[in-house]
């Protein structure tokens, strides 16, 4: 055995020791069952990157691809919180246990019977679908291998499957769970996809970048077509794309560790195993959204940007892992990608600056440079920006301008937020001038984003002085909009006759789509003037009541109404027999 793999055994052990408390807690060991009755296989990985954060949790396959697997309980101790949400986990159990770790089960089909009469009737007193219970300790006690419910599909989840998480029950921060034996079986080493050089000033603002395919060489190694990669700017960041995979399966996973080094030399050492939701956000300073938002590529940054809180990085070298150039000086970088069984894929190659002199790097159009840890309120003829002093990642340039006219349907020019695509560390204040609205459609105004699907992108809006202020998470190009179109509701099963059915349904949808939950749809749902739990599925916009078994034969309303962001009203409305 290679010392190297001796090192990391050790290192894996050592880190298992401290995560489980083993030598805190003495007589707590934690020795959890698996919370499903088939093999493990997962379909999602610990860490991975996924669009707007890392992944929190391993996602575990279904047995047959279908729903309503049994979903165990790991350990003894207690439900300490149940969660039902049309989007995220969808219907989700946490169950604490002793020893201060807590585990997390979603997007189940259904709950056990005692979690779903429990939840059905806090339902029916708040008249809610979502909400959040925290029964106490003794309320709901579990059992090793206690049922849980069914595996499903509820909340964002795009197949049947489990998302299960460990927590530290003190810090609130997941762990891997492969740390504690659910291991599913994997001998196949990473693949590396491509590699991006980003070119940077040499006062370390990000101007643009360029991606090189990767391709395999046999023996986990990779190469790029020319093995020699010339850079015109002084400095540059390399940034990685790849995945992992398992066996038995076709999914991506993420890489658990990545190291780069410069002429042998580790400069950079990624590695995720824990970390706390606070950080799990800050995924937008480690993935190059300009590529992701371009061509779905997810390239990860093998630097650190200045104000990057994410404490996944075991080693930075000088210069944050930025490397300086120069000219007719080969540096030979060498990537390792592992997985957490550590088995690992690696590249090399060289970077050399160009004998060319950049006086001024191209595509360079700003009118603003920003610095993390400065605050900065910017000025067009109808918009303001305001950026706090937590705003963003790095120094960067902005190109902040606007249309000259204001075009049907909205009331403002359109407001162009740009250089490449980031996202921002801190919400930023957009604010954006209205000229003659009556008071009622001033009211409807929101700031809308164009361009990013099929729908306009609300970001809500409120008055502040002549201007609507929203608060916005990216750049993109924003406008004043007057909402006043009601949102939709569509019948799926709805007949008069609806005799012999379990259930009615509907969609809903609206003109805007909806971003950081501002222009929320919300609905009431009655049944002969009685409120009733209509369930919501949020990816499939699809609103569901299952007909109580009590409800009495013959002519019965319905009646559902149904509101957007800024309150314009649909109401459906009609009579069935049961
Ligand atoms: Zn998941």
């Amino acid at each position: 055995m290679k010392l190297n793999s001796i090192y990391h055994i050790l290192l894996s052990y050592f880190l298992l020791a401290i995560l489980s408390n083993f030598a805190l807690q003495g007589q707590t060991v934690f020795n959890p069952r698996s919370p499903i009755n088939h093999p493990i296989l997962l379909s999602g990985s610990f860490g991975e990157l996924r669009a707007t954060h890392f992944h929190a949790g391993i996602d575990i396959k279904s047995k047959n691809g279908v729903t309503g697997d049994p979903i165990y309980s790991i350990e003894e101790g207690y439900v300490s919180r149940i969660v039902v949400r049309a989007d995220g986990y969808g219907n989700a159990i946490y169950v604490s246990h002793p020893g201060s770790f807590t585990s997390v089960y979603g997007h189940f089909e259904e709950f056990a019977a005692p979690y779903s009469d429990f939840v059905k009737q806090t339902q029916y007193k708040l008249k809610s679908f979502e909400l959040e219970i925290k029964p106490e300790p003794g309320q709901f006690p579990v059992t090793k291998g206690q049922l849980l419910g069914k595996m499903g599909n509820s909340g964002t989840s795009f197949g049947p499957h489990l998302h299960f998480e460990i927590r530290n029950t003190k810090t609130d921060r997941p762990i891997n769970p492969l740390f504690y034996g659910f291991r599913p079986p994997d001998k196949r080493p990473p693949v590396i996809s491509g590699i991006k050089i980003t070119q940077f000033t040499s006062d370390s603002i990000e101007y643009n970048s360029q991606k090189f395919i990767a391709s395999a060489n046999g023996n986990g190694k990779y190469k790029l077509k020319t093995d020699t990669l010339i850079v015109d700017a002084e400095k540059t960041g390399i940034e990685f794309s790849g995945y992992d995979q398992m066996d038995g399966v076709y999914n991506k996973h993420g890489i658990v560790e990545l190291i780069m080094k410069v002429n042998g030399k580790i400069v950079y050492q990624y590695r995720v195993d824990s970390f706390s939701f606070e950080e799990a956000k800050h995924i937008y300073a480690h993935v190059n959204y300009t590529s992701f938002f371009q061509d779905k590529s997810k390239y990860q940054h093998c630097y650190i940007l200045p104000a990057d809180p994410l404490k996944i990085y075991r080693n930075s070298g000088d210069n944050n892992a930025l490397i300086s150039l120069k000219q007719n000086e080969k540096q030979q970088i060498e990537i390792i990608a592992r997985d957490f069984n550590n088995n690992e894929s690696k590249i090399r190659f060289w970077v050399k600056r160009s004998s060319k002199t950049v006086t001024k790097p191209s595509p360079l159009i700003y009118n603003y440079i920003l610095d993390p840890g400065k605050p900065a309120l910017v000025n067009e003829k109808s918009a303001i920006l305001y950026f706090s002093d937590s705003a963003i990642y790095a120094r960067m340039f902005l190109h902040f301008t606007q249309s000259n006219s204001t075009e049907k349907p909205y009331q403002s020019p359109y407001i162009f937020i740009n250089n490449g695509f980031k996202i921002f560390k801190e919400k930023v204040d957009l604010f954006i001038k209205y000229d003659s609205l009556t008071p009622e459609k001033l009211l409807k105004t929101v700031v809308v984003e164009c361009g990013t699907g099929s729908k306009l992108n609300s970001y809500g809006g409120d008055i502040f002085d002549t201007y609507i202020h929203a608060k916005i998470n990216r750049f993109g190009t924003y406008v004043l909009f007057v909402d006043t179109i009601p949102p939709v509701i569509k019948s799926k099963n709805f007949k008069s006759d609806m005799t012999g059915l379990q259930s009615v349904s509907f969609t809903i949808d609206d003109n805007l789509e909806s971003e950081n939950r501002s222009n929320e749809l919300r609905y009431y749902g009655y049944i002969d003037d009685q409120w009733v739990l209509f369930e919501y599925d949020k990816k499939s916009k699809t609103i569901t009541h299952r007909f109580e078994k009590n409800l009495p034969k013959g002519t019965h309303t319905i009646k559902i109404e149904l509101r957007d962001g800024k309150n314009n009203l649909t109401v459906f409305k009609d009579k069935f027999i049961k």
